[in-house]
């Protein structure tokens, strides 16, 4: 089997990327594999599947029709197994071999498991796909679940505890470190976003970690490293995601924790292209390359992959870690670096507190580095822009943290030529 473009992984990086190449190549054969039996589906929303809110056709990332009207030849439920950089083929585990002449690597991330005692226990799942929220669902529906134990307080412990509880589901966050949602709020942000998971009924445990789940066939106890112990019928692994680089690796493709890939989204290897949760793609605010797992990257830099690939020679901006989340009825907006460097004093940290509300801007070099914004969170539009256009905030620094901070408090010139705003007056 030949085709021009190959793309492996169907989701926010793969369909960015054929996007990317329709809009360039109207003709040019296009396949699109993916292990997941889903056409492309939102993945943030899969804890809204869990909770009852949203249903399959309600979380698909594009159409129906989306691939024949693309035409775009895709392979559901099935997983390429092997490249052969030279020849230029992938070997699917169907008995396929596609021969590409361009290829993406859009394979996202493996959930870590950790090597926990009783980790292959009934009743212990993980949660990155819609088949682990179908899985955890029917485990639901058989009945006799009343206590789960979520083992990991970040961006994905936090939204399955949230789909629990819509569930009434006691849960009971583990979190390793010293606060939840570490990665992305400071020490007084997270104190706010714990209040908010307590008052919507769950419990947190911060510096603890699961060491064993006990019980015969089925879960039945967790037992921490505190020799704490917690009756539940169900544990959640949601410590971390790794890049799903197997392949890349195994076909020589330089892989550092992520595919490492240039400013075009290419790889150590021509014609060979990688983006989303896999790729190790350039940050704006550090300057460098990492990993930054989050939907709008996988696609900006899915879009970026499919011009090159396509031939439209085009530069990736960059991107860099930012939230944009609602979980426990809290609003939160996240941008960029979470805290100053401590040792750093080139950093300018200004905060505003007001009852439930927190606002943080870090500036460095008279630009905008960092935003965290909890509560209300309606300026962060303005803010990220300030900070991805890379703006002198120095003439109205003192207002960025106002309630009523907008537009009008930015000199005309930048209104005019930066936000691309028309200026009146
Ligand atoms: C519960 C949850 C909540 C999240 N919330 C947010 C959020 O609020 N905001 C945000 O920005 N991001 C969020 N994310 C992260 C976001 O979903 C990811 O950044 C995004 O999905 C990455 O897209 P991707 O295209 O790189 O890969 P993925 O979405 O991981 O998709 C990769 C696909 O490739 C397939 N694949 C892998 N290997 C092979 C193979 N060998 N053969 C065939 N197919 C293969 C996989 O099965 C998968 O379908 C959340 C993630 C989860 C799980």
């Amino acid at each position: 089997m030949n085709t021009d473009y190959l793309i492996i992984g169907n989701s926010a990086g793969g369909i960015g990327a054929a996007e990317a190449i329709r809009s360039t190549d109207t003709t040019g054969s296009l396949i699109i594999v993916s292990e997941e039996p889903y056409p492309a589906y939102s993945r943030p929303l899969i804890s809204e599947y869990l909770s009852h809110e949203r249903d399959i056709e309600d979380m698909l990332y594009r159409p129906a029709d989306f691939y024949k009207k693309h035409s775009i030849q895709l392979f559901l439920g099935k997983k390429a197994l092997s490249i052969d950089t030279h020849q230029k083929t992938v070997k699917m585990d169907s008995g396929e071999n596609i021969h590409w002449k361009k290829l993406l690597l859009a394979t996202g991330g493996i959930p870590i498991i950790p090597p926990v005692k009783g980790h292959d226990k009934k009743g212990v799942f993980s949660f990155l796909s819609l088949n682990d929220a179908r899985e955890i669902d029917a485990f639901l529906a058989r009945g006799g679940v009343k206590r789960a134990v979520v083992s990991g307080g970040g961006l994905i412990g936090v939204s399955v505890s949230q789909a629990l509880r819509a569930r009434q589901i006691h849960v009971t966050i583990i979190e390793m470190k010293d606060r939840i949602l570490n990665t992305i709020l400071d020490e007084a942000a997270s104190a706010i976003a714990a209040d908010s998971v307590k008052r919507g009924g769950g419990s947190i445990i911060v510096n603890d970690t699961v060491k064993e789940i006990s019980g015969n066939a089925s879960v039945r106890e967790v037992i921490l490293n505190s020799g704490e112990q917690i009756q539940c019928e169900m544990v959640i692994m949601a410590i971390g995601v790794l890049p799903q680089t197997e392949l890349a690796k195994s076909a020589g493709i330089a892989v550092n924790r992520g595919i490492t890939v240039d400013r075009y989204m290419m790889t150590s290897k021509p014609d060979i292209y990688a983006c989303g949760d896999v790729a190790e793609a350039y940050d704006f605010i550090i300057g460098s390359n990492r990993l930054t797992p989050l939907w709008p990257n996988a696609y900006i830099g899915g879009r970026i992959a499919g011009f090159n690939m396509a031939g439209a020679k085009t530069e990736y901006r960059g991107g860099t870690a930012m939230n944009s989340i609602n979980y426990f009825n809290l609003s939160i907006a996240t941008a960029g670096m979470v805290s100053a460097p401590a040792e750093e004093n080139s950093f300018e940290t200004l905060t505003k507190v007001n009852n439930a509300t927190y606002r943080k801007v870090i500036i460095h070099d008279n630009r905008i580095a960092g935003l965290i914004l909890v509560g209300d969170i309606d300026k962060s539009g303005i803010l990220f822009g300030l900070m991805r256009k890379n703006i002198d905030v120095t003439t109205f620094k003192s207002a960025l943290l106002a309630d009523d901070f907008g537009l009008a408090y930015l000199p005309a010139s930048i209104r005019k030529e930066q936000l691309g705003e028309t200026v009146i007056n």
